[in-house]
């Protein structure tokens, strides 16, 4: 069966067998419940399934039916949903899942974001960018630095699993890629409301990145400068400072002493 791949889906697919299954070796999912985001033509999903207990894949792309109906019946433990990945309520599951996927680029951030949110999913192994990837753990004070990098690393324990070339994908794509592998805390490292708190803090301090801290929360919070300053100040902290030369444990203290809403 042959199929054309779909730009508009970010359809870039792999065939390396030994790069498909050091990922999932990597991934240890034996006798766990996983989740494929988008398994295009099956190359990683028939591995998923041999190793998994059970695999729930979502694909958009109805025209890749005929190709998983095939894995469907080879795998009794996969089950294929067609639609958009975005759109499913992950709260439905009753297990723990872990997330194994080479993830469409167009939609990174949202599944990142959602995939974070779910109380069901407890690890993830995903194909991004590189970019993307070295984004995402980048620490304070580098150029990449950015909001979504301390969230995700508040959630979740974050490594760089590989990286991959773009000669591995067909058809090529114009970047190269990396596999992350993060893997939730089991325990939240604050209590609910300082963990909001903590959450809008981070991502109004980065929110007009040449701005100071003190002018980025006081058009975000309505607190006039001086007094942001002064908590600054009493925090430990210079009152211009940035919020990329902040570490997360920082921005966690910040939020302890923060009162504004
Ligand atoms: N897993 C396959 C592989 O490694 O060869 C395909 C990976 S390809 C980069 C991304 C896949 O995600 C495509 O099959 C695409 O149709 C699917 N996809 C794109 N957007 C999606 C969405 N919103 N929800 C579910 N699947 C999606």
């Amino acid at each position: 069966m042959s199929h054309q791949a779909k730009k508009k889906f970010g359809q870039n697919f792999l065939r390396d067998k030994n790069l498909l299954q050091k990922i999932v070796r990597e991934s240890h999912i034996e006798d766990k419940h996983v989740i494929e985001i988008g398994p295009g033509q099956g190359a990683l999903t028939g591995f998923l399934a041999s190793s998994a207990k059970a695999v729930i894949a979502f694909e958009i792309d109805t025209s890749l039916k005929p190709i998983l109906d095939n894995f469907e019946r080879i795998y009794p433990n996969l089950k294929v949903i067609y639609g958009d990945f975005l759109d499913y309520d992950l709260s439905l599951f009753n297990e723990e899942m872990h997330v194994v996927a080479n993830v469409p680029y167009y939609i990174t951030t949202p599944i990142l974001f959602k995939l974070l949110e779910s109380n069901q999913i407890k690890s993830a192994s995903l194909m991004i960018q590189r970019e993307v990837c070295d984004r995402l753990l980048a620490t304070p004070s580098s150029k990449q630095y950015n909001a979504l990098s301390i969230i995700l690393q508040y959630h979740a324990e974050v490594h760089k699993m590989m990286d991959v070339k773009r000669h591995m994908f067909q058809p090529k794509p114009n970047v190269d890629s990396a596999v992350i592998r993060i893997v939730k805390r089991n325990q939240a490292l604050l209590d609910n409301n300082n963990e909001i708190k903590f959450l809008r803090m981070v991502k109004e301090a980065f929110r007009q990145k040449r701005k100071t801290l003190t002018n980025n929360w006081h058009q975000a919070f309505q607190v006039s400068k001086t007094e942001i300053e002064s908590f600054l100040v009493s925090q430990g902290f210079h009152k211009d400072v940035r919020a990329e030369s902040l570490t997360k444990e920082d921005f966690m203290k910040l939020a302890g002493a923060w009162l504004y809403d």
